[in-house]
């Protein structure tokens, strides 16, 4: 039966304490040997032959502490020493203990093989008392004793019994061990499993943890961006606003630009069941112009749209139609209210005290009272009227549709 390697090398420190104890017992037979040598005078023999057993024993460990060799010499040795002292203890029958010493070298090193020389030797030592081969031999060992088969059986029984009772025994113990040993190497095994988890599990952690840290920071990014996003919304609100405000205001007076009170206009048409619309125009602005400069000429206008802006109410509505001329939106209100209001801006702009130069506008009015007069008509019908304004020598208010004049 071979052993397989592994196990062989993890039976090393079985091995180690076997030739501990062998080393030791053999070291108690030395001196045993030359106690007894003492005792029956047997120097030549017990030197010849207790020096090379010790030495085939300690010079096989020193060669090969683990190999079989060094066991099976340490078997050989103890059984050298057995009939070494049996030879010195000569007359000795019992001799048992020859064979049994060879069980010591299988116990000691857990490994039956320890066990093969001694099985030969005491195998070839019966044999040959058996056959008797001399006198002399047979007398030294055994005496004068006659051994018949039978004793011969019980005797190799009894030798057979122990040995097999001391191998299954050594063989327990031994396989106890290799499960031992296999279990532990199972657990360092897993322990440095156990060990790698827990470097990586670490390893993970502080991996989630930077991860962590670096969403952390994204998100704090994230928040600066939509915070100045934000801040981009409301400016672009503002822009849109001030954008707004620049398609439906005029930049000179700040009053609707003419998109714008077309828009009013048609709002109003929808609403209201009766709409008047004054046209307006100033008198000979181009002479303001020509006369002051045309950065005179805008302050005049910016000066006419004050002045009419604050004579109107706030449902009422003004806007720059273009150049010099204003529409005026009034919302449900007749024509004789229309050409009272007319009346009253025109008045206003005259009586006004116009620091370079007097200041003067023609008005013309268009309503819609039970008609369904669109918007382009009214305006060309105001447009008309404030056409014959201007024939009719200007400063004044004409009111469309009747052909007649007022103020
Ligand atoms: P009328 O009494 O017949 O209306 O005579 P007018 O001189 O007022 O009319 P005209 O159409 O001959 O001239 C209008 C002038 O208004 C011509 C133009 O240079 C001037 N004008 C138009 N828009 C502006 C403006 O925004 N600023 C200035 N300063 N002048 C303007
Ligand atoms: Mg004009
Ligand atoms: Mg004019």
């Amino acid at each position: 039966m071979s052993l397989g390697w592994i196990e062989e090398d993890r039976l090393k420190p079985v091995y180690e304490r076997g030739n501990a104890v062998v080393g030791n017992v053999i070291l108690a037979h030395c001196v045993l040997s030359i106690w007894l040598a003492s005792i029956y005078n047997t120097w030549e023999v017990s030197t010849a032959v207790a020096i090379p057993a010790a030495f085939l024993f300690f010079g096989m460990k020193q060669w090969r502490p683990f190999g079989l060799e060094t066991r099976m010499a340490g078997c050989l040795s103890l059984m050298t020493f057995c009939m070494l002292h049996i030879y010195q203890m000569y007359g000795l029958p019992e001799m048992h203990f020859f064979f049994f010493t060879s069980l010591v070298a299988m116990l000691a090193y857990r490994d039956h093989r320890a066990l093969y020389p001694g099985v030969f030797l005491i195998i070839a030592q019966h044999v040959l008392m058996t056959l008797d081969v001399t006198e002399s031999f047979a007398s030294h060992f055994w005496g004068t004793r006659e051994v018949s088969p039978t004793v011969l059986a019980i005797h190799f029984g009894i030798a057979l019994a122990a040995t097999a009772l001391a191998a299954s025994n050594m063989l327990q113990g031994r396989k106890e061990y290799l499960d031992t040993v296999q279990l532990a190497s199972q657990f360092k095994d897993q322990a440095e499993e156990l060990a790698e988890a827990k470097l990586k599990l670490e390893a993970d952690l502080k991996q989630r943890a930077r991860l962590e840290d670096l969403l952390q920071e994204q998100m704090a990014e994230l928040q600066t961006k939509a915070a100045s996003l934000e801040f981009t919304n409301y400016s672009m609100i503002g822009e849109l606003e001030r954008l707004e405000d620049m398609a439906t205001t005029d930049a000179l007076t700040g009053l609707p630009n003419i998109a714008s009170i077309r828009q009013i206009l048609d709002h109003s048409l929808l609403l209201d069941a009766k709409v008047s619309v004054i046209m307006m125009d100033i008198d000979h602005f181009k002479s303001h112009n020509d006369e002051h400069g045309h950065q005179h000429g805008d302050e005049v206008l910016k000066s006419v749209a004050q002045i009419m802006k604050g004579q109107l109410r706030t449902d009422e509505a003004i806007g720059r139609y273009g150049g010099e001329e204003f529409i005026i939106v009034l919302p449900n209100c007749p024509s004789d209210v229309a050409l009272r209001v007319a009346e009253r801006l025109r008045q206003s702009l005259e009586e006004f005290e116009w620091p370079v130069k007097a200041v003067t506008a023609s008005f013309g009015i268009s309503t819609r009272a039970d008609d369904f007069k669109v918007a382009d008509e009214l305006i060309a019908e105001a447009d008309e009227a404030l056409y014959a304004s201007k024939r009719n020598g200007r400063n004044r208010v004409t009111l469309g549709g009747l052909n007649s004049e007022a103020a």
